[in-house]
């Protein structure tokens, strides 16, 4: 079934979205990109619904010279659930699926997005120990409020990785106390993007990237967002230089 020679092709990175809509839990979800698109074209976003892709993980080739193999080559990273949350409570009849199709392809990494920690635990599947070390669960949280909300709800779950997403950063967040717990990995701020974008303070961005070398771990400051305030100015920044701004900045710590 599988061609004699090997399969050279070299791992991407590929986003695997499941499912499709969601519903608002926090302020951070107030501009959310996914419902302005849905609405631009007359979809209801909260309307959650599996997509065509679900399958894309274990998807095979039916001819051609990688015939039999999967269309995802070994070693690549699935960034999951773009337009939708994994542990939304809709997508609860789907999720066991979902989880085979993961374990499957241990040879890949995935990472899973959530603003729903408090669901994660009830979610897991049977056997899921303390872990799988090919999959990644990052919480995110948008200021301090959902920090010290989600964060002791999120940490307490087992898992192999943990990692924190300030995004869109609203305010200040003190993590230091989390950071204390040995757990958290990296931590993965940016602003807010779109037309009614928040702004961003660079001095809360400078904060979280000094507790992340106290503490010895990973940063990664993605985008600036749409608004970013520094030295007291603000900046309006367009869509396609957001991240390539916040690269110059140089702030990143590769741990990895
Ligand atoms: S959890 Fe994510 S996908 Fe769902 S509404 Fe909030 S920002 Fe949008």
């Amino acid at each position: 079934m599988f061609p004699e020679a090997p399969d050279k092709r070299p791992p991407v990175s590929v986003t695997w979205n499941l499912w499709h809509g969601c519903t608002r839990v926090s302020t951070g979800c107030k501009h959310c990109y996914m419902y302005r698109r849905d609405e631009a074209v007359g979809r209801d976003p909260s309307k959650v619904e599996k997509t065509k892709s679900f399958n894309l993980p274990v998807s095979r080739f039916r001819a051609g010279e990688y015939k039999g193999r999967f269309k995802v080559p070994a070693g690549s990273f699935v960034y999951t659930c773009f337009s939708s949350d994994f542990f939304h409570v809709e997508a609860d009849k789907w999720r066991d699926d979902a989880w085979d199709m993961i374990k499957e392809r241990s040879d890949c990494s995935f990472l899973i997005i959530t603003k729903r920690p408090e669901r994660i635990e009830k979610c897991l599947p049977f056997d899921w120990d303390n872990g799988w070390k090919h999959v990644m669960i990052a919480v995110t949280v948008e200021n301090q409020e959902m920090a010290d909300r989600r964060l002791p709800v999120y940490l307490a779950v087992p898992m192999k990785h943990y990692s924190v997403m300030i995004e869109p950063m609203l305010s200040a967040v003190d993590l230091r106390k989390y950071l204390s717990l040995g757990k958290i990995e990296d931590v993965n701020v940016g602003g807010e993007s779109g037309p009614e974008a928040r702004i961003c303070d660079y001095d809360w961005v400078l904060d979280v990237h000094e507790q992340c070398v106290e503490s010895g771990i990973g940063f990664y400051y993605h985008q600036t967002g749409a608004r970013l305030l520094k030295d007291g100015r603000e900046y309006r920044i367009s869509r396609e230089h957001q991240h390539e701004q916040a690269k110059k900045a140089g702030l990143d710590i590769n741990r990895k």
